[in-house]
């Protein structure tokens, strides 16, 4: 049986209610905000001497949401040290007292929500709805955690201070999760945001800050990854790393953890997919189309969970193909900050430039299907279809607005499975169908995290839909669920009490 999630959390998202997107009013009070205007952050998180990094607007090079002071390679073992020295205290501190200090956040993350959607738009390039959802992830894992500290804690110890590396395309909801776990669990924290939003990280910790958790037990230390992630992944104190990021980087991780930490180290990793869809015949045309556009395109695909490679039975592939690349060509693209905006721009220059080498070759070998228009300026890339003969062509994670599609014909429909299942990756995979024995089949054969039915297969809502992979795709346990909270900790009595 599915247990049921717990009474405190609502999978309607009972939190950041106000934020409702169809009242004009609220789209009002959101776009009019100065926040969204001309505000600037200028940011300088403590003990810091690195150089001044300036941000840019990934859809309109001209504004600049601010600046921030980053880590200098020189600032890692000092950090490192606070967090050491303040370990044990932190351990001390009686669960009930962490876990306040979330609720606390949460409410305050709530009362900031005008300035945390215009960073998200602003620095992130988020769409409004995405930058409601994400806000709404944020103060979800807030809760949930806050919730689940006392049961996880129960017969275990803190690890001492742990790194956080987080995204920048949930640069609050990721980075607010794990930090607001390794917190929660007792551990002091060394936070490494993407090299991309450093601003709203570092106004989350602020408010973190300001909910009672103590300057020492979480430090931010914006930077780059070379620099400053991998200083602070090899020093001997850390006693564990979360990360969410790419495979490559995870597997930097792992051997810098496995050179000088003890063989029951954490390493939370969740990284990259190759998600896959199967459509067959008696799929109803317009829902399948519908949650394809929104699995492949929402958030211009920059999400792990996003959709890579739809399979579609050939018997519907015409129809498929022609009712999707309508749609396709109904997208807005555009300042995220206008409430029209349906997809928004990719996070720099480089994932621009990447992605447009990408389609090139691929139209170069004759397999573009259909791309729309994008804005000449900001780091925009149309939505774009390419013929594939499958998932095993497929070199890599395709982190954007890209999608590969395949027919394939009823009888190899098992192939389709073992070849998704072989690729490796095993985070998100969806199914249209109305044949119910073959939705149990496809639970039964996929190795996946996360599996959708008749669904769009993004957007895994805390306690509701834990979210996370197997295969190259992370070590798991899942992000907001019940298994995620006791990683945070270690076995009573397993070597020295931090
Ligand atoms: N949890 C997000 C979702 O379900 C994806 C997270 C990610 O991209 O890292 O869409």
């Amino acid at each position: 049986a599915i247990p049921a999630p717990p009474a405190i959390f609502s999978p309607v998202r009972e939190n950041a209610r106000g934020w409702d997107l169809t009242d004009p009013d609220t789209v009002d009070r959101i776009t009019g905000s100065a926040f969204m205007g001309d505000h600037r952050w200028e940011m300088a998180p403590e003990g810091l001497s690195g150089p001044v990094q300036t941000l840019t607007n990934p859809a309109r090079p001209g504004d600049s949401p601010g600046s921030i002071r980053q880590a200098a390679r020189s600032d890692v073992a000092p950090a490192v040290a606070r967090a050491a020295a303040a370990a044990q205290a932190w351990a001390a501190t009686p669960v009930a007292e962490r876990a306040a200090c979330l609720s606390r956040a949460a409410a305050l993350f709530e009362a900031h929500a005008l300035e945390l959607f215009a960073l998200a738009a602003r620095e992130a390039g988020k769409t409004l709805p995405d930058c409601v959802a994400e806000l709404r992830e944020a103060i979800d894992f807030l809760h949930y955690y806050a919730a689940e500290a006392e049961e996880a804690c129960a017969g275990s110890e803190a690890r001492g201070p742990l790194v956080c590396i987080s995204p920048w395309n949930f640069p609050l909801a990721i980075f607010t999760g794990q930090v607001a776990a390794a917190l929660v669990t007792g551990n002091t924290v060394l936070a490494k945001p993407a090299e991309q939003t450093p601003l709203i990280a570092a106004r989350a910790t602020a408010l973190l800050h300001e909910a009672g958790i103590p300057r020492d037990v979480l430090q931010l230390l914006p930077g780059d990854g070379p620099e400053v992630g991998a200083a602070l992944t090899a020093d001997p104190r850390i006693k564990g790393v979360c990360f969410t990021g790419s495979t490559e980087v995870a597997r930097l991780i792992e051997r810098s953890l496995a050179a000088h930490a003890a063989p029951d180290a954490m390493l939370i990793a969740e990284t990259g997919g190759l998600n896959a869809m199967i459509v067959d015949s008696t799929a109803l045309l317009e829902q399948a189309v519908r949650d394809t556009l929104a699995s492949a395109f929402q958030s211009a695909g920059q999400r792990c969970s996003a959709l890579r490679i739809v399979y579609v039975q050939e018997d519907i592939r015409a129809p498929f193909i022609e009712m999707l690349t309508g749609a396709m060509d109904a997208l807005r693209l555009g300042d995220p900050r206008d409430p029209a905006t349906d997809v928004g721009p990719l996070i720099d220059a480089e994932a621009q430039a990447d992605f447009a080498a990408y389609v090139a070759s691929a139209a170069a070998d004759g397999r573009l299907i259909h791309r729309t228009d994008a804005p000449s300026e900001g780091h925009f890339l149309a939505p774009t279809l390419l013929a594939v003969d499958g998932i095993g062509a497929m070199e890599r994670e395709i982190f954007g607005p890209v999608l590969h599609l395949a027919g394939f014909r009823a009888d190899r429909i098992n192939a389709v499975m073992a070849e998704v299942n072989a690729r490796g990756y095993g985070l998100t995979f969806g199914l249209h169908t109305r044949i119910d024995r073959r939705a149990q089949d496809v639970v039964d054969r996929m190795e996946i995290g996360n599996l959708y039915i008749n669904r769009n297969q993004i957007g895994a809502i805390v306690a509701a839909q834990p979210f996370g992979g197997e295969g190259l795709s992370g070590t798991g346990p899942k992000a907001g669920g019940p298994h995620y909270l006791p990683r945070f900790r270690k076995r009573a009595g397993a070597g020295p009490a931090p």
